[in-house]
């Protein structure tokens, strides 16, 4: 089956046309600048040149037919016409305590991603804007939604709970929802399968390092754990994002800056992490270049993330009582050898040894640990556009 990927932001929207039986993407793209004076649409067939196409795009209906031509287009197309399409598949980030699974997209369905809204007000009126404008082109072809938070929904209470009263999750449903669920799954049935774990009766780590960062507690195939929590701010230090801090900051910040909640907000999200620790970039690639140079700030930030990486696994160890395996995915996790070297050695307590020559690679499924390491410790590529092709077809 081919499948069309939709991952739709506010003013963008990425796409991969998939074919599920050979997992390989046909084309990939996205259009930027959605609204404005002008925008351009990056098209790239597999195995040929990137094609640009500058042109104002009103809204993202006009983006929508851009990629259907593109896709069908005489010279950089890739399939002859829309019927080729057999099925979308939309990210979408939040579903709330509503969608524990994805599902496919009914008039019900786009409802009740609307009544998320509200718990990510940035991201899912931007998702349902592409639900609605492949709705009105491809009116025969089915759609599935897949969302970032469904797979976490398996998480207890004792782990979504936060210790505020007890009625704002009644009322308002304040609570740890988690997110990069579809990478979190994917990852772990792929390191169980590489590793020869059973993954009904496994306990794997699965630490999604990129520009966003989190780290997951998988139990036999559940999450039972995550380090985001009712938004993507918590947990891990990111590239721009705090990750936790204590709540009293804000407070502190706003008195002695003189900031609004909005700014303080901004603050958290854009300008913090690795980015405002190191005052380099968000780049791990800019980070380890200025640690070579002797940035010593540089040095710090890479520090700090590491560590609070190191403690988030002991703690979902104790979550689950023992761990089988640890897989490091996404931009950093997949790349950065020196922080997946500096994280496992703070689990020298669980028999973890890595090899140091192996663990050179990079974006490459390997097993880093060596074969008396008593956790099995790998690199597990994700992708997530993938992920959501392969949920697509199994649901339709
Ligand atoms: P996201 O999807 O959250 O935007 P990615 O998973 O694509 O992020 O990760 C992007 C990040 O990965 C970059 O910001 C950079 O820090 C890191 N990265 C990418 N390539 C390398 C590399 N070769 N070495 C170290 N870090 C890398």
């Amino acid at each position: 089956m081919k499948v069309l990927v939709i991952n739709c932001g506010s003013s963008s929207l990425k796409y991969q046309l998939i074919d599920s039986d050979t997992k390989q993407a046909l084309a990939v793209g996205i259009c930027e600048r959605i609204g404005l004076e002008i925008g351009d649409l990056k098209h790239t067939p597999a195995g040929r040149d990137k094609v640009v196409i500058e042109t104002k795009m009103e809204n993202h209906e006009v983006a929508v037919s851009l990629v259907i031509k593109a896709l069908t287009d005489k010279e950089h197309g890739v399939i002859k016409d829309l019927s080729e399409i057999d099925a979308v598949g939309h990210r979408v980030v939040h579903g709330g305590e509503k969608f524990a699974s994805s599902v496919i997209i009914t008039d019900e369905v786009v409802d009740g991603i609307e009544e998320c809204n509200d718990l990510a007000p940035l991201h899912n009126p931007a998702n349902l804007i592409g639900i609605r404008a492949c709705k009105s082109l491809m009116k025969d072809v089915p759609m599935v939604a897949v969302f970032d938070t469904a797979f976490h929904q398996t998480i207890p209470a004792k782990a979504f709970l936060y210790g505020i009263p007890y009625e704002y999750y009644d009322k308002y449903k304040i609570r740890k929802y988690g997110f990069h669920g579809t990478s979190h799954s994917f990852v772990s049935v792929r390191m169980a399968e590489f590793c020869g774990l059973d993954i009904n009766n496994s306990k794997i780590i699965v630490c999604h390092l990129g520009n966003g960062a989190s780290i997951s507690a998988v139990e036999n195939g559940k999450s039972v754990d995550t380090s985001m929590g009712f938004t993507p701010l918590s947990g891990l230090i990111m590239g721009t994002r705090s990750g936790d801090i204590d709540p009293s900051i804000i407070e502190f910040i706003a008195n002695k800056e003189n900031k609004n909640l909005d700014e303080i907000m901004h603050l958290l999200n854009k300008e913090s992490g690795i980015a405002g620790m190191s005052g380099v970039s968000s780049d791990f690639r800019d980070i380890n270049d200025a640690m070579e140079a002797g940035n010593e700030q540089a040095r710090i930030a890479f520090d700090v993330f590491v560590y609070r990486v190191a403690k988030y696994i002991g703690g979902f160890v104790a979550s689950m009582n023992g761990v089988d395996a640890i897989a490091f995915t996404a931009g950093v996790g997949e790349n950065d050898s020196k922080v997946r070297y500096d994280v496992c050695q703070y689990l020298g307590y669980l028999g973890i040894t890595i090899d140091k020559e192996i663990n050179k690679l990079k974006g490459k499924e390997t097993i880093i640990s060596t074969p008396d390491s008593k956790v099995k410790v790998a690199i597990v590529p994700t992708n997530e556009e993938l992920a959501i092709a392969r949920e697509t077809v199994a649901l339709l």
